[in-house]
């Protein structure tokens, strides 16, 4: 299939690999331009959405993305790969034809696992739920337990109704037959009241999701005044779901291998950054490098003002507004 797109002259699609809690090194694909969502979530890793749309694109050709997997597992390999996923820094399920991406994907290397980290806001339509149903995992998310706190936490489009998210959400669990984890963002104060957790429960209980993750705040967000839990807090919160199937996203856990040189590092790290904020040992551990190398990389990087630290993390893009914290 050879298309015209209006984003054929954009950067590379694939990204990482990225170090992630729950896929180990995941390579990412972005289907969207920066920063296109159906959402505005407050505590989002990449900035603010400046194209807010539930409008379904071809941003770029879908055989340009398969010719950028294909080089890079010509020349990085695939063992360093846990598993291929549809994330970045926007929604991918707004891609129109993230199903045969999804299908020739895993008819090339059927041996890597293909998901898609979405926000599952538009599974009320039947195309989307179609084009997602033979991934092998997905994981949408839910961060609010009612309306009020949907619009404060995901701030969505308006097209996008609560009524219709939570049957989008239900049909594709009963619809779905692979791996699916609904994810439940927790933050202090909002999300994670007592009258919140109880409502969850009854929401969580209504959708039927084989699995429920508990995620928190771990990387600085669009806002700074949210901030995640605490272990403890998580805890409790997955014993008052009972007996919902719920598990805590646990810390990331350190490959062993290694190797003493990678290709364009520099533009690698810069790559990462540009989907999320990481950590040092994060970026050595996702690229599979001695962090004394990714060290030297990430000073001279910043030097020349192309990426910047605050607290234990990068960022790309040289000030805190290049990344759309306010
Ligand atoms: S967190 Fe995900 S759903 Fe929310 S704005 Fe960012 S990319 Fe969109």
């Amino acid at each position: 299939m050879t298309l015209h797109c209006k984003h054929s002259s954009r950067q590379n699609v694939i990204f990482g690999p990225v170090p992630s809690r729950r896929l180990g090194r995941s390579l990412g694909i972005d289907l969207t331009p920066h920063k296109t969502c159906s959402f505005d979530c407050i505590y989002c890793e990449c900035g603010r959405t400046t194209d807010l749309t539930t409008k379904r694109k071809l941003f770029v050709d879908p055989d340009r993305v398969l010719f950028e997997l294909k080089s890079f597992f010509d020349e990085h390999g695939k063992q360093f790969i846990d598993a291929v996923t549809f994330s970045g820094s926007g929604e991918p399920t707004l891609y129109k034809e993230l199903g045969y991406l999804i299908n020739s994907i895993k008819s090339d290397y059927p041996n890597i696992p293909v998901g898609i980290l979405t926000n599952g806001s538009l599974f009320w339509q039947s195309d989307v739920r179609k084009d997602a149903i033979n991934a092998d995992f997905v994981i949408p998310s839910l961060d609010a337990p009612n309306p009020t706190l949907f619009k404060k936490i995901n701030r969505p489009h308006e097209n996008i109704k609560w009524e219709s998210y939570i049957q989008g959400l239900k049909l594709f669990c009963q619809e779905y037959k692979g791996n699916l984890r609904l994810e439940v963002f927790l933050l202090k104060d909002l999300n994670s009241t007592k009258e919140s957790i109880d409502e969850f429960k009854n929401l969580l209980l209504e959708i039927k999701p084989p699995m429920v993750e508990l995620n928190t705040l771990v990387r600085p967000g669009v806002e700074k005044s949210i901030a995640g839990l605490f272990t403890k807090e998580m805890k409790y919160i997955a014993s008052r779901f009972e007996p919902i199937n719920c598990k805590i996203i646990g810390k990331y856990e350190k490959k062993k291998t290694q190797k003493e040189t990678v290709k364009d590092l520099d533009s690698l790290i810069i790559k990462i950054l540009s989907r999320r904020p990481c950590t040092l040992d994060e970026m050595s551990d996702s690229l599979g490098i001695p962090q004394s190398l990714i060290a030297t990389a990430v000073n001279r990087l910043v030097k020349n003002n192309l990426i910047r630290k605050l607290d234990n993390f990068y960022f790309a893009g040289s000030d805190r507004k290049s990344v759309g914290i306010v």
